[in-house]
């Protein structure tokens, strides 16, 4: 089973499957390298192959910086964004990299970094290929690493391991967790039996690998980690990194939001209940801004949560940050408020990730394979179920939520100008958050969990709407407002 912290973990920005991927694939291979000491001995050069979307658009994505900082031993949800700045521009200024901050190896990034524009192996459309070379220029070892979507990573090994087991069922192979599922209809029927709701039995499996108290901790710090880049993001004025030179909008619109203010938005937003409730619709206005401001602190390099990948990081957010900040507490009709805020977020995120395991499991959380329906469809589905969660959505309810959140984003490409994550991607979260808003009062407000479209058959459309796609619509900026718009 995938754990809940694996699809929600501290990242940095631009993309999960450009940026956090390659860099843990380049850390986990400056491992393996220094692990074997006649291999560390001799190498003097080490190469880097880019290939398809990778190679492509990962100029835009930071590919390359997120690569050296891998290779020298940083590590995405381990290391603040300001360091990863100081190893890419030292590496640069020395012409050396410092493998897993044990060994240095002069490097040539001109020649050293191949992109691969027109080659994509059959295995995923985002690989790379690390070779390290002594000085007669033969190759010493060399290893290939795929980056899924999402953060997740896997060698030639994994990968083929991971595809056999995706074919077996849950009562194939033994589990350890005791709530193994593979469908949505399986976690119904699993919950119904076991008469809990989904999130305790998110509880139940990842109790087998941590203690309760280190679960709520490291709950605890996702919503912390995305509170925070809420409040950067409203803090930071200036203009977005990129050719396209955009403006960061989440602070302008914050001042008109608050009519002018020098307190964060958390301490704001504390200090303001009544304020916030004038305007019905302005809740819509805050919940973009939100999600606004975590995705130009992504597209800035900035510290995010991967939910479930970094383009689509804003979505989950913003409408935790509508649950957490705009929803009138205690007492709110339409809440379960027989829970703090505290438990409210824990069952939101759980029950979230149960919604992403699925989409992961039986189709991607590639942009790459499936263009943006993969990203903010798949964030906008999760946010949808864990906000009716909150709602006190029975499980039919919640499924029908996260079936709504995704119906509506079908066939949704991926596009981005430049490359960059940027447009349409920064906006598309505020799209995201507003609809999952939707979907899950349509569902637990007006709805008595009675459905026509089950989840599973809506995660399969996905997956064969992701598959007909033509490749110009997935993460390659060869189609789309990447052509039509152009960035000169
Ligand atoms: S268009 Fe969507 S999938 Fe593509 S980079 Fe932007 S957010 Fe990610």
């Amino acid at each position: 089973m995938i754990s809940v912290f694996e699809l929600f973990k501290v990242g940095v920005g631009p993309s999960s499957s450009h940026t956090v991927g390659p860099m843990i694939a380049a850390y986990r291979f400056a491992q393996e390298v220094t692990e074997q000491p006649e291999i560390a001995r001799c190498c003097t050069r080490i190469r880097i192959e880019l290939f398809g979307s990778l190679a492509l658009t990962g100029l835009g994505h930071a590919t390359d910086t997120a690569i050296f900082c891998g290779l020298a031993g940083c590590l995405p949800d381990r290391t603040e964004p300001h360091i990863l700045q100081q190893t890419v521009e030292s590496l640069r200024a020395n012409q050396c990299i410092e493998l897993a901050g044990k060994k240095s190896i002069p490097f040539d990034e001109k020649r050293d970094l191949i992109w691969l524009r027109n080659e994509t192996l059959p295995a995923h459309p985002n690989a790379i290929q690390f070779s390290v070379l002594d000085t007669h220029n033969h190759v010493l070892f060399s290893k290939r690493y795929y980056s899924t979507g999402g953060g997740f990573v896997y060698d030639e090994k994994e990968l083929a391991s991971l595809r056999e087991s995706l074919s077996k069922t849950s009562n194939d192979t033994p589990q350890a967790e005791p709530f193994p599922f593979t469908t949505a209809a399986e976690l119904i029927q699993m919950a119904r039996e076991s008469n809990c709701r989904i999130d305790q039995i998110i509880d139940g499996n990842e109790q087998v690998h941590r203690s309760p108290d280190a679960i709520a901790e490291q709950l605890d710090r996702l919503w912390a980690v995305m509170a925070a880049c809420i409040d950067r993001g409203c803090m930071s004025p200036g203009i977005l990194p990129g050719s396209l030179h955009i403006r960061r909008r989440a602070p302008g619109i914050y001042q008109k939001l608050t009519g002018g203010t020098s307190l964060i938005p958390s301490q704001w937003l504390e200090q303001h209940a009544q304020e916030k409730l004038k305007d019905p619709l302005q809740q819509l206005d805050w919940v973009s801004l939100f999600a606004l401001a975590v995705n130009e602190e992504n597209a800035a390099g900035g510290q995010v949560v991967t939910a479930p990948t970094n383009g689509a990081a804003g979505v989950i957010p913003a409408v935790l940050g509508y649950y957490v900040y705009l929803v009138p507490d205690p007492g709110h009709p339409d809440f379960d408020r027989t829970i703090s805020d505290r438990e409210g977020v824990h069952r939101f995120l759980k029950t979230a990730g149960a919604i992403g395991m699925l989409y992961k499991r039986n189709a991607s959380l590639s942009a790459a394979e499936m263009g943006c329906q993969g990203e903010v469809g798949v964030a906008c589905s999760m946010a949808a179920a864990g906000l009716a969660a909150c709602m006190g959505g029975t499980i039919d309810q919640i499924e029908n939520a996260a079936e709504i959140g995704m119906e509506h984003n079908l066939g949704l490409t991926c596009d981005p100008i430049a490359g960059l994550v940027q447009v349409p991607c920064i906006e598309r979260n505020t799209m995201g958050a507003t609809k999952a808003i939707n979907a899950a009062r349509l569902a637990v407000l007006y709805g008595d969990g009675k459905h026509f479209v089950s989840l599973d058959r809506v995660i399969e459309t996905m997956r064969q709407t992701g598959v007909d796609m033509q490749s110009k619509y997935k993460e390659t900026s060869l189609g789309g407002l990447a052509v039509n718009v152009v960035d000169c």
